[in-house]
């Protein structure tokens, strides 16, 4: 009981904290313009020094819209965005999208809502994929060009080589929007689903395919003791209870060995078989960190991950002016997400700001159990919220009524209307769309 109570606080004490540092910030960016406009001398001709952001989802996006808002009117420094993707890609809502349809558009947030080129040259955003890194510059795929950096931000998050549910694997909305409905049409003719992984994504999306098809069969497999495992016992309780509600089979501690031993089939490292037309991988998301390898091999953790120092800095003291943050980056923290990402932006952010104007990189990240909180859902319209700090967990359990859960949450959070998208006007650059992989 005491435990709880405690956790209560603490929670309280984190949202506090939240709304202190947002407060905070946007004094300082007021301050900024503010001062600028009525003391400071003006702009530079141009400015030729380079703050190179490689990666545009929660932690780039926000390191980005820092950088940008913050730096002074007057300050010889852009902010270089590098982002292939033609739209900021909600990740949260891809499993839910995957099986009801007619909300694809909703996961493709325009950018530009939050991050702007304001004062003029303070921004280049450039649509392209970084295929090199060097000591002071980084190669880009498709345009080739080379862009010198005075300081380099790694925000390359995380990926799966199969994509949906988990991640799109397209750059163009179109594209991304039509991959995902294909994956409603494979599972709504599929009378036999084997959902494979049972963390957020492989339980939110087995629930909501048992929910919105009662009459499928739906197995869900995890390789561990527990769905959720990486979380307290309440919330693997609460979920398996979700599942088995619905109707969904859970098949615990076993695995996939071969994906198709005879057609139609999958074959369970227990030696069970089990026939279905349909597999849902939602495991083997890794940290998208090769684009570093030549240049610093050393900075790759066994797992992938970038290692950092507490101001976000590369751990190799070579590339003091090169940081990493969001899912890429080996924070030691225990369930990363997107309140994670970005509260790792905002230490890097501070950390550049503070050495472009003359000072040290003296903000440091740590781990707060508080980041870790989740909303998961169990079906259509069930949900539980879980905070749990390692030793005690509190569960919210609550009602959903959006369809498409926290997308027009996330448009306004991007400084966009929902659903308002002036590139849906315009016609796809005809680029050929594939089916799922
Ligand atoms: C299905 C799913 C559901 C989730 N639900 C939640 C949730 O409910 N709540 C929550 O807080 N978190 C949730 N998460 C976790 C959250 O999405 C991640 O923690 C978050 O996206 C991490 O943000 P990031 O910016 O570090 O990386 P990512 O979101 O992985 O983005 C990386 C970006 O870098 C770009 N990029 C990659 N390589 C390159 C390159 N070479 N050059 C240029 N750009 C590049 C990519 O295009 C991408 O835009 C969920 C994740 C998934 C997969």
């Amino acid at each position: 009981m005491l435990e709880k109570t405690v956790l209560y606080f603490k929670l309280a004490a984190y949202i506090l904290n939240i709304i202190q540092e947002e407060l905070g910030r946007a004094t300082r960016t007021a301050w900024v313009h503010r001062r600028a406009r009525w003391f400071g001398p003006p702009a530079p001709p141009s400015r030729d020094r380079n703050i190179v952001i490689v990666g545009a989802s929660f932690a780039g996006n926000r390191v980005a819209q820092l950088l940008t808002a913050c730096l002074a009117p007057n300050s010889p420094y852009k902010v270089v965005v590098i982002e292939p993707n033609s739209h900021f890609q909600f990740s949260w809502v891809l499993p839910r999208l995957c099986v009801v349809e007619g909300h694809e558009h909703k996961a493709f947030i325009p950018y530009g809502g939050n991050v702007h080129d304001n004062p003029t040259g303070v921004l280049r955003w450039v649509r392209d994929r970084v295929v090199g890194i060097t000591g002071d510059s980084v190669q880009l795929q498709g345009s080739g060009e080379t862009i010198q950096y005075d300081f380099l931000v790694i925000a390359t998050g995380s990926g799966v080589e199969k994509g949906l549910p988990s991640r799109v694997n397209a750059t163009d909305k179109r594209e991304g929007m039509e991959l995902m409905r294909n994956v409603q049409k494979t599972i709504k003719t599929a009378n036999t689903v084997v959902v494979v992984g049972g963390g957020a994504a492989g339980v939110e999306i087995a629930t909501d395919i048992q929910n919105l098809y009662p009459s499928k069969s739906v197995i869900l497999v995890h390789s561990r003791e527990a769905v959720m495992n990486r979380f307290g016992e309440g919330l693997q309780k609460a979920a398996l209870d979700g599942l088995q509600s619905l109707g969904v089979e859970v098949i615990l501690h076993d695995r996939l060995i071969q994906d198709a031993p005879r057609p139609g089939m999958v074959l369970l490292k227990s030696g069970r078989e089990i026939q279905c037309d349909l597999i849902v991988d939602c495991t083997g998301q890794r940290p998208s960190s090769d684009i570093l390898s030549e240049l610093s091999s050393a900075s790759i953790s066994p797992s992938g991950h970038l290692r950092v120092k507490p101001t976000l800095q590369l751990a190799d003291e070579k590339f003091p002016n090169i940081y990493a943050c969001g899912d890429v980056a080996d924070t030691k923290t225990p369930n990363p997400n997107a309140r994670s990402a970005m509260r790792q932006a905002s230490i890097v952010a501070e950390n550049i700001l503070s050495i472009v104007t003359g000072g040290k990189p003296q903000h440091k990240y740590e781990n707060n159990w508080s980041d870790g909180v989740i909303k998961l859902t169990l079906g259509l319209t069930k949900s539980i919220t879980h905070y749990g700090d390692g030793k005690s967990e509190l569960l919210f359990p609550g009602k959903e009524t959006d369809e498409a859960l926290m997308a027009a949450m996330c448009w306004s959070r991007m400084g966009q209307k929902p659903f308002d998208d002036p590139y849906m006007g315009v016609e796809s650059n005809g680029s050929v769309i594939n089916g799922v992989a």
